[in-house]
């Protein structure tokens, strides 16, 4: 990376620490879809942060709101009082959930969500007198969060491997990567094949022991915007309701409009008995997750002496205030039908740059969560070969150019080099041309040093 720290920073011996140690600019401000470090260079957003930053950054009702709950009470201990902004937020996105969502409890973060909906599950099993019920099935390759239980249904061996003793390392299916079969059947077909993988891992499983299956509606951080064909929805509820499973969908990326419907299940009007939402929820202007599920779960479990879980931060007021004026601004912007509509013009985009750059394949998302996937050859869809790491340099190319896009190749399995683009839902059509361009000369700049080909 040639963009590098601050001068101030230069000599000095850093005391934070991070995953990567690459170095990276320092932060100074942003706006909308763009962020300025502090030598004035701008970078548009073309990643919405970790795919977060959903109402853009700089948002004055979201800042205001936060301002004005500051001034009153910034914390009050759940355990001791309740608060009107947790109240408020849990009602108004009962309001937006479909199929009885209508349960909501506040974490702080993607991860603590999907702790705490593994958990509720097992509770509820326990209070319904299924106590054998305790395995979640998830899928290869996945990501559902970085903490020990959570990574237990991630599909990443990175990420996982170190940490298997720890915790508990769940069963995990094929996920849906329809895209990649040189069969004779049609999606749908494909749809329903990778379906009764699940019902084949419960049998192996032995069905009394399986308590729930954990999936994205649309595969986000580990298979870039992956989007299952509808037969394989329909067939993943029908095989957990005929085995007693809970099915929850991980939410955390897809949620809040980011796909051009509130939820990534609301493009099938999935019935899952529970979901994690986080990222949009507060769009990055304070740590926040949620749970949401429905009152056959949460009722039995409430019953058997409550909910054994909570976080110091846990429907924290600001917070609370923060996703509160998300959810107006997400509404007096529009910006679930924004979503649909400019995911609608960058996908036609991105499709167009495949004709150029023929390495890039697989053009795929709803909404603004889109992805492709770089191969070595596009009709074999042959990877490009691991020392290459076209994902880390296409990162780094991208963001020498002032573009910040989301790019991964999940290891230990067949899969190649993918990234996503996936801007703040305000974004405009003349943005997008911005970061079209910005994604061409990029793609050019990754051909030229991988020796790809391109079309003249
Ligand atoms: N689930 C999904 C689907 C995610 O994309 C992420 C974050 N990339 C998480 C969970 C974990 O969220 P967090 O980083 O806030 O812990």
């Amino acid at each position: 990376m040639t963009v590098h720290s601050t001068k101030a920073e230069a000599g000095r011996k850093p005391n934070l620490f991070h995953f990567t140690r690459a170095p990276r600019p320092m932060v100074d401000r942003a706006d909308g879809i763009y962020l300025w470090d502090k030598t004035g260079r701008r970078f548009i957003d073309g990643s919405s942060g970790a795919v977060n930053v959903n109402v853009g950054h700089g948002n004055r009702a979201v800042i205001d709101a936060m301002k004005r709950q500051m001034d009153r009470v910034s914390f009050a201990y759940t355990i001791h009082f309740e608060s009107e902004p947790a109240v408020e937020l849990a009602r108004e996105l009962a309001e937006r959930l479909p199929n009885g969502l209508e349960r909501i409890y506040f974490v702080s973060g993607g991860s603590e969500a999907v702790e705490a909906c593994l958990k509720l599950a097992r509770q509820w099993a326990v209070a319904t007198g299924q106590p054998d019920r305790w395995k979640i099935i998830g899928r290869m390759p996945s990501y559902h969060g970085i903490t020990v239980g959570s990574l237990g249904v991630t599909g990443d061996d990175v990420l996982t491997k170190t940490f298997e003793q720890m915790g508990q390392p769940m069963p995990l299916i094929p996920a849906p990567m329809v895209h990649r079969d040189n069969d004779n059947l049609s999606l749908e077909q494909r749809g329903l094949r990778f379906a009764d993988m699940l019902e084949a891992k419960i049998l192996e499983e032995g069905p009394e022991s399986v308590l729930a299956f954990v999936m994205e509606p649309i595969g986000g951080a580990a298979t870039a915007a992956l989007v299952p064909p509808d037969s394989y929805f329909v067939r993943i509820r029908e095989i957990c309701d005929r085995y007693g499973i809970l099915l929850i969908h991980d939410e955390v990326m897809t949620g809040i409009g980011r796909t051009g419907k509130f939820l990534g299940g609301d493009h099938w009007n999935c019935k899952p008995d529970i979901i994690s939402l986080s990222k949009g929820l507060s769009s990055g202007y304070a740590p926040l997750g949620a749970l949401a599920a429905t009152q056959r779960i949460v009722g039995p479990v409430l019953e058997a002496g409550g909910f054994l879980h909570g976080h110091t931060y846990g429907g924290n007021p600001v917070a609370c205030a923060a996703g509160l004026a998300v959810l107006g601004e997400v509404d007096r912007l529009g910006l679930v039908d924004n979503s649909a509509v400019m995911g609608e013009v960058l996908k036609g985009e991105l499709e167009a740059l495949t004709k150029h750059f023929p390495f890039v394949g697989d053009v795929r998302g709803k909404g603004l969560l889109l992805g492709a996937e770089l191969y070595a050859d596009p009709v074999t869809r042959t990877p490009l070969p691991p020392e290459k790491n076209a994902n880390v340099r296409l990162i780094d190319l991208a963001f020498e150019r002032g573009l910040i896009v989301y790019s991964r190749r999940v290891r230990g399995g067949p899969f190649s080099d993918n990234f996503m683009v996936a801007p703040p839902l305000i974004v405009t059509r003349e943005e997008i041309g911005e970061i079209v361009s910005l994604l061409g000369d990029t793609l050019e700049a990754l051909a030229a040093e991988l020796d790809l080909p391109v079309n003249r």
